[in-house]
């Protein structure tokens, strides 16, 4: 359907127009040579355009390079700023702690830690909460506690999720139904088959399977995969999943740092989820780096009541700056003034808005993509219907079609999540923002299509 010729000569067209609009951002990449592959993170180098923008600043949900061009920002720094850029109520409260109390980092706690687990307990339901700098530490510290506790070696992740940079977690369902190194994995430390199994999403069948060896410590997953599309769980499967879980004496560990965006209390209240184990990271600080895990109280206990077991030093949990005030304070702000209940009610429907725009432009031009929506956030996929595995919805990516769309986005003023064809809803994401973006999009399809 998409005539590739045509895909590469637009293509070419709007490289050429990145490249002339964005001079200072293509002369601070060339210039820099004492970073390992030339950017701060090697992520960064996902760059549609040749290179990538280089920022200058940020508020709400607007973005500023240093070529100077505006941005609305539906990447939202891929959910670490769904609360909107430097939220006032959050630079407000580290403002207070950097000028006012001072304290940084103290080996202390301070009493906003309290109050961010009890509000983590409102929302999430689970108990006990403990601190990380990012989701992928909360998943890790997870990790070696159910291990601890339930004496079994293995997690079972499903196929092509995401939970960070956890050796565990990079498993897939090989051509033989059973689990395969990730491909392109970096230095793993054991095959990743002693560590882990894995099981596609919404497949009970093969989930299973799996958990009749008996060596599974937890299940770790997203209630929707949101790192391949947004892959949506089918009627039933969570309850299924939670009574398998139990069947085979197997923890159930719920990472809630992208699906955060379905309400205030993520996946697991608006779907009535029932966990062992939460974790967060992300957008709970704000900005600041900042992640968590919540124990149910029974898991708690049974921890904390383990003598050999050393929690307080080298048990490998924690780090030394993780829950420091700064941290602390920034997450208080942001579920305390900025993602509150009534804001994520405005987050929703503006997400709806898009939802319910883009596939009125797919309908029309009667393009086979579909599109999901998770709360606050959306993204499509280039096959229709919406992909219901992680495998299915990896086989439908077409990194040519993204790159190209990202490219002629970011060339007229917006930015979509790179790895992703996700937009994400900040409270400051007008209707007007969303319709700006329909608008373009709507032109590039057009003009991919010659229509
Ligand atoms: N869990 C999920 C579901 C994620 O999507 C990510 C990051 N995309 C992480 C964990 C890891 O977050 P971080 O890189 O901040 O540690």
């Amino acid at each position: 359907m998409i005539d590739r010729d045509r895909l590469a000569h637009l293509h070419e067209r709007e490289l050429a127009s990145f490249a002339s609009r964005n001079p200072k951002s293509a002369a601070a990449y060339a210039a820099a040579t004492h970073l390992f592959g030339k950017v701060p993170m090697t992520w960064m180098n996902k760059k549609a355009g040749g290179f990538p923008l280089y920022l200058a600043g940020a508020r709400g949900n607007r973005v500023t390079d240093i070529d100077g061009h505006e941005y609305i920002d539906f990447a939202l720094g891929d959910t670490g700023a769904m609360a909107g850029h430097s939220p006032q109520a959050v630079v407000d409260a580290i403002g207070r702690r950097i000028y006012e109390q001072g304290g940084l980092t103290t080996m202390l706690p301070t009493e906003d830690a309290e109050w961010v687990g009890a509000e983590l307990t409102r929302r999430f339901g689970v108990d006990r909460w403990s601190f990380s700098l990012t989701a992928t530490d909360a998943n890790r510290w997870a990790i070696r506690l159910v291990r601890a506790l339930t004496d079994r070696p293995k997690i079972l992740f499903h196929s092509y999720c995401y939970h960070g940079s956890v050796d565990e977690s990079l498993i897939v369902v090989g051509p033989d139904g059973e689990g395969m190194s990730r491909p392109g994995n970096v230095g793993a430390p054991v095959d990743v088959t002693q560590t882990s199994r894995v099981a596609e999403f919404n497949d009970l069948e093969g989930l299973e399977r799996q958990l009749a060896h008996e060596d599974v410590a937890a299940v770790l997953i997203e209630p929707a995969l949101t790192n391949i599309g947004i892959v949506l769980p089918d009627p039933g499967y969570h309850e299924a999943v939670r009574e398998l879980t139990r069947k085979y004496g197997t923890l159930l560990i719920i990472d809630e740092t992208h699906t955060f965006s379905a309400g205030p209390g993520g996946a697991t209240k608006a779907w009535g989820l029932d966990p062992d184990i939460v974790v967060i990271g992300k957008a709970i600080g704000g900005g600041i780096p900042s992640g968590a895990y919540g124990l149910s109280a029974e898991i708690a206990d049974r921890v904390l009541g383990r003598t050999d077991l050393d929690l307080v030093d080298m048990g490998g949990v924690g780090g030394t700056l993780a829950g420091s005030p700064l941290s602390v304070a920034a997450m208080r702000a942001t579920l305390e003034h900025v993602l509150t209940d009534d804001a994520f009610d405005g987050m929703i429907a503006t997400a709806t808005l898009f939802t319910e725009g883009m596939q009125a432009i797919l309908d029309e031009l009667e393009l086979p993509w579909a599109i999901n929506q998770l709360g606050a956030r959306a993204e499509y996929r280039f096959v229709k219907p919406y992909p219901r595995t992680g495998t299915e919805a990896h086989e439908a990516a077409d990194e040519g079609i993204e790159d190209f769309l990202h490219l002629y986005l970011a060339n007229r003023g917006i930015l979509l999540t790179p790895f992703h064809n996700m937009a994400l809803m900040s409270p400051d994401t007008s209707a007007a923002d969303v319709e700006a973006h329909l608008a373009v999009f709507q032109s590039a399809v057009r003009e991919l299509l010659n229509r």
